[in-house]
């Protein structure tokens, strides 16, 4: 299978379709998000920085992002094709994506667009609700996505959260940066020739049928 690099507004859906590719597919699962919120967990000073940025619906900065995805790119199993969510959300992190996935020779690579209105996005994160141990994201507005159990984590047992940024305000900041700073990524994948469209209303089973026979290729 190709690896697989999302590109989307905030919660249109890579973290919920990541985790059925990883199910179906054996990928790794590369989340920027939940790396930072491990950080943030700890209480370390640099978990209070980044505490700060991703509350208030800002970006972190690319030197910081690069260096996290560096590290994390070099630890890999090379035998198993990722998903990146959540890098690149710049211009600057694709082209350094770029040079590193040439540095460590991985070539056969999907930029999956997951298209979707902010009316559309902003209904899904006021119902989101993510594990703490998982990281499985649910989705009490959706009955396709909501847990078993009011509240409790299928797999886990645990009880869901919701995150510190899915709030309106903080949203609508964070659709404005996806906007401003990670949409334009799109025309750089677009003249590449690897980037595909997914319409994100469609249904996960849809969906996933979809990036499939795109990956497979
Ligand atoms: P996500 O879980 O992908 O929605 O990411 C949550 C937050 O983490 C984002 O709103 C950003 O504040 C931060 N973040 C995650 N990935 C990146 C990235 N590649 N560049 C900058 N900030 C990021």
């Amino acid at each position: 299978m190709r690896n697989i690099i999302f590109i989307a507004p905030p919660a249109a859906g890579k973290g919920t379709i990541s985790d059925l590719l990883v199910k179906s597919y054996n990928y790794e699962h590369i989340s920027t998000g939940d790396l930072l919120r491990e950080e943030i967990k700890k209480s370390s000073d640099l978990g209070k920085k980044l505490d700060e940025i991703i509350k208030q619906g800002k970006l972190v900065n690319d030197e910081f992002m690069i260096n996290l995805m560096e590290n994390k790119l070099n630890s890999l199993d090379t035998n198993k094709s990722f998903i990146l969510d959540g890098f690149p959300r710049t211009l600057e992190q694709a082209k350094k994506l770029d040079e590193m996935l040439v540095s460590n020779k991985v070539t056969n690579n999907l930029v999956v667009y997951l298209n979707i209105s902010l009316e559309e996005a902003l209904k899904r994160v006021m119902g989101r609700v993510i594990c703490p141990n998982c990281k499985r994201s649910y989705n009490l507005n959706n009955e396709e996505l909501k847990p078993k159990v009011d509240n409790i984590c299928d797999d886990c047992k645990v009880g869901l959260e919701h995150r510190s940024d899915d709030n309106e305000e903080t949203f609508k900041t964070r659709f404005q940066n996806y906007l401003e700073n990670t949409s334009p990524i799109l025309d750089y994948y677009k003249d590449k020739r690897i980037l595909i469209s997914i319409d994100a209303m469609d249904t996960l089973d849809n969906i996933i049928a979809e990036i499939k026979i795109e990956a497979e290729k």
